[in-house]
């Protein structure tokens, strides 16, 4: 087998701490990446995100990010049509320097393909619930979608920007229109959250009915597809008081669904409203990848637009992949079950990436993922690259650099080798 493509992630702070020069070296020589991206937009996360502290930070044990923050020099032209405009780092550590360069120069220097990601929530909370209330997705009953995990500042609340709200696309446009255009990368990867998608474990079909979005961009997106968005908010709401049992008699129609076995297809036959409005999630999910992606390949013809799908379960996220698949030239899945140390979620690897193949066809470029880090074992990861070579990888992406220790770094490598894979460019 022949793989495109082996990377990894960074970040900036990454190449504070260690050194750009140092990474790539060992990048190169531990485990023999022939790529590399930097997340240039990151959202509210600590790091490394499965373990306590870092294995080979030499400056600090953790690092907590800033909320959604720009990590490279905005260009003010790139947004005059954007009524949103990047934050970029308060640290002192990190404010003055343009990552992006600092990447893309060293990885030219190296003989590595770069690129950069946008990641999950391009806007931060507060901006979210201050500024830009009319673009974050709500609920049906109108409200701005609730925190992932109650109680915690970094679930994502009012972050979740809908993609049919004219702000929010031009705005993501135009940070990837600023990279594209000011830095030669050859690879721009979106990472974003799609629909908030319910709560699919109340309910497989029903759950999603607790997801967005019911703001005045999707209505006016409905209509114009003449869509009845009153009969559709009508059914999605009934079952939206039935899942959370807001009435009695809501509580009595949960009870008897309970004692019950309709299946999915029963409820979407009875209630044609959900599966109207289900894909009308996706034909606006569609669109938002459709426009992202001329407005990349029309800043840098031939770079490398990639999807990063963070969720196994598309369909509750308004992402249909057989109608995205045009617009995107390759699609990375993160697919981290070795970090829980759960031999048999390894060995079910291929079913993720073989559902994205049925999508996608044999010719697209699918970079599938090991996560070296958390409960990871060397023994899991070289069944992780082995499981994802015999599904017909085009490469591999590897999550991440930060977390990783380095008898973990050694393990890819080795792991590829007894896989039988090369690289093309080794050849
Ligand atoms: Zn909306």
């Amino acid at each position: 087998m022949i793989w495109k493509e082996l990377n990894t992630g960074l970040y900036p702070w990454d190449l504070h701490d260690e050194g750009v020069e140092r990474i790539l070296d060992n990048l190169k020589s531990t485990v023999g990446c022939n790529a590399v991206y930097m997340t240039a937009l990151m959202h509210y996360e600590k790091r490394p995100l499965h373990d306590n502290y870092y294995p080979h930070n030499p400056i600090r044990k953790r690092y907590l990010a800033e909320d959604a923050v720009a990590y490279w020099k905005p260009h003010p032209e790139m947004y005059k049509d954007s009524r949103i405009k990047p934050a970029t780092s308060q640290r002192d550590f990190l404010k003055d320097t343009d990552w992006v360069k600092v990447l893309v120069d060293a990885a030219k220097k190296h003989d590595m393909k770069v690129g950069i990601a946008i990641s999950h929530t391009p806007m931060n909370t507060d901006r979210g619930l201050k500024e830009f209330q009319d673009s974050i997705q709500r609920d049906v009953y109108g409200n701005l979608l609730p925190a992932r995990v109650v109680g915690q500042k970094n679930s994502f609340h009012a972050q979740q920007l809908c993609w049919n709200s004219p702000d929010a696309r031009i705005y993501i446009q135009s940070l990837f229109r600023d990279i594209a255009t000011h830095y030669e990368v050859d690879m721009c990867q979106v990472s974003n959250f799609l629909f908030h998608g319910g709560y699919p474990a109340l309910h497989s079909l029903l759950g999603v009915t607790l997801g967005g979005c019911f703001c005045e961009y999707c209505e006016r997106e409905a209509a114009k597809k003449g869509l009845d968005w009153k009969a559709i908010k009508r059914t999605v709401r009934r079952f939206a008081d039935i899942v959370m049992r807001n009435s009695l008699e809501a509580n009595e129609d949960w009870l008897l669904l309970q004692r019950g076995d309709s299946s999915d297809l029963m409820m979407l036959l009875e209630n044609p409203e959900i599966f109207q409005w289900l894909r009308f999630r996706c034909e606006s999910i569609t669109n938002y990848f459709k426009e992202l992606s001329e407005a990349i390949h029309d800043a840098r013809p031939g770079i490398d637009f990639r999807f990063n799908t963070n969720w196994r379960q598309a369909e509750y996220i308004g992402l249909d992949m057989t109608q995205v698949a045009p617009y995107v030239d390759s699609i990375r899945s993160t697919n981290y079950e070795e970090q829980t140390g759960d031999e048999q979620f390894v060995l079910d690897k291929g079913k993720w990436l073989s559902n994205l193949r049925r999508q996608v066809g044999e010719q697209k470029t699918i970079i599938p993922c090991i996560a070296p880090r958390g409960k990871a074992t060397v023994d899991l990861i070289k069944k992780g690259i082995k499981l994802l070579a015999l599904n017909g990888a085009d490469g591999l992406s590897f999550a991440f650099y930060d977390g990783a220790t380095k008898q973990n770094l050694q393990a890819i490598k080795e792991g590829m080798e007894e896989a039988g894979v090369t690289l093309a460019s080794a050849q």
